[in-house]
């Protein structure tokens, strides 16, 4: 059976990492098995839906390069929804309602008060039809429940929570339609997870009570339910991650210097018992995807490790891929040569500002400036490795070494005390401006 799975988001704000990490997680599941990951808009709630955000959110899968094998959006499938109430209300699996939500928050705080659980007492179910009647007569119109069956016990077996039991008595019956006719979340995502054929779904762990719900009608709709998983939550080194939800998304991401593969990398694995590595190759991380080594307890999302795994990625990029990136007229070779002194790709600017100047320079002791004199006369680019070469000669000829030797060098050829590796910059500069470089800090 071809694995399908979904990503659901509601275009009602941006990604947060939260999202993104069940979007990879399931992008993840459908590549390892060669099946397909969906988009699903769950457009719904016309008020606070944008399309703003309908087009942030492609745009952002398309930068974490988690591509879809298809789109499907609520709003347009509204139809759906109603042949599905439709069929429930005829099995007699929904029922009208009209408590105002005052009246539903008093009954929970009597019952909350009487060490109760505030549970949804199925008072309309008494209701008689010419109680209906008289509500219609009144202009009122019903809001609709789901009627769980409180006779089966609901089970699943959970992708990472294990074997879980619900006693659907202990449930409220969940609403599914306003009383103005449009859907809560409930039944179209069970809706739509028949029809699209979703295999597995997996989320956060604050939908377990809803996947209780939802068992039961897909059950009443006559549609075995999908395999379930549902993942630990990702908390803040500090706690909640809720209060600064709204600067973890890819936009800030992208503008902090982070490349997407540091995000996938790190979220591939936060709270599984696989250690977080700067692992650049897709591929690798597909094949080591396993929903068998997530773990129960919170995963903790930190931001200096994202900055340590972004590190790690831009060491390790390739010059392609980062070339349209780069200062104009930065090489490969130059690349190279300042790859390591990185932490974002963004950083290369500062360096290259170094190769092409111009770089202020020091105050030079008399003997520095009578060394780098010397230094302007020795630089030899005929070697293959004119640093190495200088600085040997240098040593021979001044008897001076370590840092005496190197940081009037280096100041003098890049106007910082450290910076890249001069082994591979020097050849960057090339033999002219090295040359001019010392010639004039030795005054
Ligand atoms: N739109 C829902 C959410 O963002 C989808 C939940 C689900 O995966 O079914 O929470």
């Amino acid at each position: 059976m071809t694995i399908i799975t979904r990503f659901a988001p509601s275009p009602t704000g941006n990604l947060h990492v939260g999202n993104i990490r069940t979007a990879l997680h399931n992008w993840f599941l459908a590549r390892k098995s060669g099946g397909k990951f969906m988009l699903r808009i769950d457009d719904t709630d016309a008020e606070r839906s944008r399309e703003e955000y309908v087009t942030a959110i492609r745009q952002d899968l398309a930068w974490l390069a988690l591509d879809v094998d298809g789109e499907e959006r609520q709003s347009k499938r509204l139809g759906h929804y109603e042949t599905a109430f439709q069929k429930l209300k005829a099995d007699g699996r929904v029922y009208r309602c009209y408590e105002t939500a005052q009246e539903l928050d008093l009954k929970r705080k009597v019952q909350l008060g009487r060490g109760l659980p505030p549970i949804y007492d199925r008072f309309a179910l008494q209701l008689t039809e010419a109680d209906h009647i008289a509500k219609a007569a009144d202009g009122v119109s019903p809001h609709w429940r789901f009627k769980l069956d409180h006779e089966t016990p609901i089970t699943w077996e959970d992708g990472v929570r294990g074997a879980q039991k619900f006693d659907p008595a202990q449930l409220s019956d969940p609403v599914i339609r306003r009383a103005d006719g449009s859907w809560l979340y409930m039944l179209p995502s069970a809706v739509d997870d028949v029809e699209m054929g979703i295999t597995d779904v997996l989320r956060g762990e604050d939908h377990v009570s809803n996947t209780a719900v939802q068992v039961q009608m897909f059950e009443a709709m006559g549609a075995a339910p999908p395999r379930f998983a549902h993942e630990a939550l990702l908390m803040g080194k500090e706690g909640k991650l809720s209060k600064r939800l709204g600067s973890l998304g890819c936009e800030s991401f992208k503008a902090r210097g982070i490349e997407p593969e540091a995000i996938v990398a790190l979220l591939a694995r936060l709270g599984t018992s696989q250690p977080v590595e700067p692992i650049a190759d897709r591929q690798a991380l597909i094949e080591t995807f396993d929903l068998g080594t997530f773990g129960r307890a919170p995963a903790k999302f930190d931001d200096a490790d994202l900055d340590r795994i972004n590190t790690a990625i831009v060491h390790q990029m390739d010059y392609a891929p980062v070339a349209d990136r780069l200062p104009e007229g930065m090489d490969e070779a130059a690349w190279h040569a300042i790859r390591p002194n990185l932490q974002t790709v963004a950083g290369a600017q500062d360096y290259w500002r170094i190769v092409i100047g111009p770089i202020d320079l020091p105050e030079f002791s008399d003997d520095d400036r009578v060394f780098l004199a010397e230094a302007a006369k020795t630089l030899n680019f005929a070697s293959d490795d004119p640093w190495h070469a200088l600085t040997g000669a240098l040593k021979d000829s001044t008897g001076r070494g370590g840092k005496s030797l190197f940081l009037p060098l280096r100041q003098a050829l890049t106007g910082q005390n450290s910076g890249p590796d001069m082994g591979e910059l020097l050849p960057v500069l090339g033999e002219e401006t090295a040359r001019r470089r010392l010639e004039r800090a030795a005054g």
